[in-house]
């Protein structure tokens, strides 16, 4: 479960920071996510490339990292990290060099607001799924 999380990478979107993660064992989670535009892009034990990235698996990764950080929707995490007021100095977990607009859009969640909303609701009572961190 050894992983490294960085604040101020460079949102390949909107140029604001992110939050990444680099995983120092093989095959779990690592990702690249936006809390200003909704931007994420990541991969996982069953995710190995844009192509295995749905829009239900990126919402349920930034439930997980909203889960991570106790905060409850992107707005609120983007505070908890420290707003805009970082350096964006960190490198990005993945290169984007290669990627139109278009396809860096597709990454975002499409109401980064609302995220959470509901799994609030849905995991009170329950026994409480670990988050992969
Ligand atoms: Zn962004």
């Amino acid at each position: 479960m050894a992983g490294v999380e960085a604040y101020g990478a460079k949102c390949p979107c909107c140029s604001k920071a992110m939050v990444s993660k680099h995983e120092t064992g093989v095959g779990w989670l690592e990702f690249d996510a936006c809390p200003s535009c909704g931007f994420l892009n990541w991969t996982s034990h069953d995710v190995r490339g844009d192509g295995d990235q749905t829009d239900a698996g990126r919402s349920k990764v930034w439930e997980d990292i909203l889960h991570h950080y106790h905060c409850e929707n992107l707005p609120e995490l983007r505070k908890f990290l420290g707003g805009d007021e970082v350096d964006l100095n960190e490198p990005t977990k993945f290169d984007y060099s290669g990627y139109s607009v278009e396809e860096l859009n597709a990454k975002r969640v499409v109401e980064p607001s609302v995220i959470l909303k509901d799994l609030v609701e849905l995991s009170e009572g329950s026994s409480d799924p670990k988050p992969p961190f």
